[in-house]
């Protein structure tokens, strides 16, 4: 039997770091399912495929191989047996991705990827639609979410940390065309599931909000 705890929200919400040292501190697992559609969009880039050619995002997609590799350190990510942590997290990527996943036909196939990832396991999964259409019987359901302007302020510290050249004004209107893009997905919106635990964690610390998550999954665990 495994035990599930989905995690959504919107970019920047947190759900990456909060996600991971739950995990640590639980003894779970953590996925990231936002891997998976990032993998996809880095293929796109690197073969120059138009956005419009959905038929051969979609070969992609079906051919991808992705193998993540969960260390103490955060994620080690493998596309067709090389490492592309860092690409996956680059300026092109994170501009197409919400386009790239909101193909029905790769949803369907990441989706898939993310299941398995997940059977037999006891995870922490986290991404957008984890607890409304990937794992809708998950244990536990959270919701994190946080103002824009303080998404923004996080994920723009972040890429400062990691290296990832993008001005404040570029992360900003990334995130928000995303959340509009995000919400809007025929499948697999970003939307809170009638059960999630919303935790708004715009003036909360991370580590404020790690322990408000452990304490609700513990009781949902006892
Ligand atoms: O979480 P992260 O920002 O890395 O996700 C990248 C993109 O992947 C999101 O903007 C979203 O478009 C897509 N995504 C998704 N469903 C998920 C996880 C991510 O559509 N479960």
């Amino acid at each position: 039997m495994s035990f599930i705890v989905g995690i959504d929200g919107p970019a920047g919400s947190g759900k990456g770091t909060v996600t991971k040292r739950v995990a640590n501190s639980l003894g779970l697992i953590n996925i990231d399912t936002g891997i998976t559609y990032r993998c996809v969009a880095l293929e796109v880039v690197n073969q120059n495929v138009p956005l419009e050619n959905t038929t051969k995002i979609i070969e992609i997609a079906k051919n991808i191989k992705i193998d993540i590799d969960n260390t103490p350190n955060g994620d080690i990510v493998y596309l067709d047996g090389k490492n592309v942590t860092k690409q996956i997290r680059s300026k092109e990527v994170t501009s197409i991705v919400s386009q790239v996943s909101s193909i029905k036909e790769v949803r369907f196939i990441m989706v898939d990827i993310q299941r398995k990832l997940a059977e037999g396991k006891n995870v922490i999964v986290e991404g957008r639609d984890i607890c409304t259409y990937v794992f809708p019987n998950a244990d536990v359901k959270i919701y994190l979410d946080a103002s824009v302007e303080e998404r923004a302020k996080r994920r723009y510290k972040e890429n400062q940390e990691k290296n990832i050249d993008m001005t404040y004004e570029e992360v900003f209107d990334n995130i928000k065309k995303r959340d509009e893009n995000d919400k809007s997905k025929e499948i697999g919106a970003l939307k809170i599931a009638e059960d999630s635990i919303i935790v708004d964690t715009t003036s909360l610390s991370i580590d404020e909000v790690v322990e408000k998550i452990i304490d609700i999954i513990k009781l949902k665990r006892s």
